[in-house]
């Protein structure tokens, strides 16, 4: 008997691509997992801030490594995200983490952590696929999944779907996707597609026909053919 191990869908994008919600409602279509890596370094900027370290200090961030329990469980619609038992699924959203999350993902050896994180979660999933989610999957964590995607929209689309989702406020949506798109950059490369990625452009789909995009290119690729 030869044991098959799971499909991974790799797929990386910006701030506000749809990434997340795409991922996760492509991932029900195809019975696969889901991983949503951002939630991640969410939750370690979360544990600081909760121990009062001062996030731009590297090593202090780093010493909280070794004490960092962090677990997802699908119950019901929502992947509830828990830190050493606590339920943070809202609190890692708020704007608070999305200011300081990029000070945290900058840490090398933080990184590779989280990126040893990733891998065992994807070998243990008890699906026949995984779509993980994140800026560095089709790169770093996952380079030889079988399907390798990066989800795009242009800058005022992805500003328009984030101020719809967070605040009226549209000019401080934009600055701040701007000013986190920017740091986050600086790290990887998650705005051109490495060879081998399909780029998918939401810009002119609506999130149904982006999610049928991801959808089909999964069913083509992993077909016998
Ligand atoms: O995707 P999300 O907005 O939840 O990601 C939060 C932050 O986590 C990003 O702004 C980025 O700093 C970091 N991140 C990363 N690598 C990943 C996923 C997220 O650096 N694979």
């Amino acid at each position: 008997m030869t044991v098959r191990s799971p499909v991974v869908v790799a797929i990386d994008g910006p701030a506000g691509s749809g990434k997340s919600s795409v991922s996760k409602a492509a991932a029900v279509a195809l019975s696969y997992a889901f991983l949503d890596t951002g939630a991640a370094y969410r939750s370690l900027a979360w544990l600081g801030l909760h121990r009062g370290v001062d996030l731009t200090d590297a090593a202090s961030v780093v010493a909280l490594l070794p004490t960092f329990h962090y677990t997802t469980e699908v119950e019901g619609d929502t992947l509830v995200v828990r830190v050493d038992g606590t339920d943070v699924t809202t609190a890692i959203r708020e704007p608070r983490i999305t200011a300081v999350v990029s000070e945290v993902a900058r840490i090398p050896e933080v990184r590779g952590a989280l990126t040893e994180v990733f891998r065992r979660l994807i070998r243990s999933t008890d699906r026949p696929g995984i779509v993980v989610e994140g800026r560095d999957i089709t790169t770093v964590v996952v380079p030889d999944a079988q399907v390798r995607i990066l989800l795009t929209a242009s800058e005022d689309v992805r500003i328009a779907r984030r101020s719809a989702e967070l605040s009226p406020d549209a000019a401080s949506t934009a600055s701040q996707l701007r000013e986190r798109d920017r740091r986050d950059a600086q790290v990887v490369d998650f705005l051109t597609a490495a060879p081998g990625v399909t780029t998918i452009d939401s810009t002119e789909l609506d999130f149904g026909q982006t999610v049928q995009a991801v959808v089909d290119l999964v069913r083509t690729t992993t077909s016998p053919h």
